[in-house]
């Protein structure tokens, strides 16, 4: 089978690159690979009863399949240079808003209509925040909210669905350059072939071991990338309440007194849940919030991430990551819980301590002692900026204030492509979060507007 363009891959990057190409492009021959399944066969088994935890299942729902990591995410579309990736770099800070800005008006027109933004541009908080050392960054966000993510993707898959091949549960193994034709290997039962003129990889950050292995078979050069590590910090919604109603997501940095290290918080969800993430079989921890308030809980939740990046001798920094979450997963059978107070006074926590606070666990984690796995350096790193957070949004260093652990962002080492988001080979481009250039739905979905529009140019 011979195609026009292959995209590998399903998640944004690899449904807005198909997305622009169909508009652009009448009777363009398009292919999309994904590992996954399709979005309505994604389920994850953790049902809180009989399956509590994770049992690192093939393809992992959560991750993989139609609409990728996003696609059960909250949703948030953050619109915005300043983080999420620095697709910026590549294109120019005005294009990359403007496709953002592109992308968020086809998400609401496939669902999304009645969601809100929230803006930074003249909040007191900015103030507030400056009073106390801390630095909150601008940002314009729409918040769709997991269930209305969800909607919109179904949307935009219906509308695909017949223009576009869209291959499930079929991952790419190799991909070969032959007499200028890409040939693309599949991992089935029937070890499947397939010919495209284009191809663009989008397989994200589960995708990451695989885009390095392709990297190294074509001889991409390709670059170490930073690791962010920290904890997930849950709280009663009342203490973040005033500055959520008027930003929802805050994007908030604060530098340590001693080590100058930046802590910043990270994926805010106000009236959210803690979960699970499974990246490679490796348990940390995320979270996400619904739109509908029948489905709000009590709790807000937001990471607290110090980012690290290693040069020399040791350069492995998504490796530094993963081996502090294995360390994790071996204490704790998968995530582990504390109380901040047990943290502070160098205790353990136990499931007693636990239930006894006044905060309920949105997630079943193992109570125990994060100060056991995280290094020194990163937890007074954390400790110092929720002491730091507790003046702006005062109650955040209560007691009962639960950290969750080991939160771990891994970032896909960077690609070397170049500001057509080209490889070295012609037309094999390589965008979205496996690329190392983006890391946020916002950024991923218009890397894959960007490639459809150049390729449409250069036919
Ligand atoms: C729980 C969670 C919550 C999040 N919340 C937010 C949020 O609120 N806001 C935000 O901006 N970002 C959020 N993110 C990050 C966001 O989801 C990603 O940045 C975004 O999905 C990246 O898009 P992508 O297309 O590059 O990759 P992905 O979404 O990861 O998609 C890649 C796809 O490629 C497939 N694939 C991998 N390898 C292969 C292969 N060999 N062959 C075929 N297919 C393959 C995978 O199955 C996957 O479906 C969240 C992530 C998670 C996990």
């Amino acid at each position: 089978m011979k195609y026009d363009c292959i995209i590998i891959g399903a998640g944004p990057g690899g449904i807005f690159s198909a997305y622009e190409l169909v508009k652009l492009n009448k009777g363009m021959k398009i292919a999309v690979f994904e590992a996954g399944k399709e979005l309505a066969k994604r389920k994850c088994p953790i049902d809180g009863k009989k399956i509590t935890s994770c049992i690192n299942c093939k393809t992992c729902a959560i991750m993989n399949g139609f609409g990728g990591a996003g696609a059960f995410s909250d949703g948030k579309y953050n619109i915005t240079n300043n983080f999420g990736g620095n697709l910026w770099e590549y294109i120019g800070k005005e294009t990359a808003l403007d496709l953002m800005e592109y992308v968020d008006t086809i998400n609401v027109s496939h669902g999304g209509e009645k969601t809100r933004t929230f803006e930074t541009g003249n909040t007191k908080f900015k103030k507030v925040c400056l009073e106390h050392d801390l630095h909150l960054l601008d940002a314009k966000v729409r918040h769709l909210g997991t269930e209305i993510n969800y909607i919109v993707l179904g949307n935009i898959y219906n509308e695909l669905k017949d223009k576009v091949d869209f291959f499930f549960e079929s991952p790419v193994k190799s991909i070969e350059y032959v007499d200028k034709i890409y040939k693309i290997n599949i991992d089935n039962i029937n070890n499947d072939t397939y010919y495209g003129d284009k191809v663009i990889i989008s397989v994200g950050r589960s995708g990451s071991k695989w885009m390095e292995k392709i990297s190294s078979d074509l001889n991409i050069p390709t670059q170490s990338n930073r690791v962010d590590l920290g904890v997930r910090v849950e709280l009663p919604a009342e203490v973040f309440q005033e500055i959520t109603n008027e930003l929802y997501e805050s994007k908030i940095v604060y530098k340590t007194k001693n080590t100058n290290d930046q802590v910043r918080t990270f994926c805010m969800n106000p009236h959210g849940v803690v979960v699970n993430e499974n990246t490679n079989g490796i348990i940390t921890v995320n979270g996400h919030s619904y739109e509908d308030p029948k489905l709000h809980t009590k709790n807000t939740n937001f990471a607290l991430l110090v980012s690290l990046q290693f040069s020399e001798p040791f350069k492995d920094s998504n490796g530094y990551g993963e081996n502090i979450a294995k360390l994790s997963n071996m204490l704790g059978g998968g995530i582990i819980v504390q109380r901040f107070g047990d943290l502070v006074s160098g205790r353990r926590s136990t499931k007693a301590r636990i239930d006894e606070g006044f905060i309920t666990p949105t997630l079943k984690a193992t109570p125990g002692d994060l100060s056991l796995i995280i290094p020194k350096r990163i937890l007074d790193g954390v400790v110092e900026m929720i002491y730091a957070l507790d003046k702006i949004a005062p109650g955040t260093a209560n007691m009962d204030t639960l950290l969750y652990g080991v939160e771990v962002k891994f970032y896909n080492m960077h690609v070397e492509i170049d500001k057509n988001l080209m490889t070295k080979y012609p037309n094999l481009f390589v965008i979205g979060d496996c690329s190392g250039v983006t890391h946020s739905l916002s950024h991923a979905s218009a890397s894959g507007i960007y490639v459809a529009r150049y390729i449409t140019e250069h036919k």
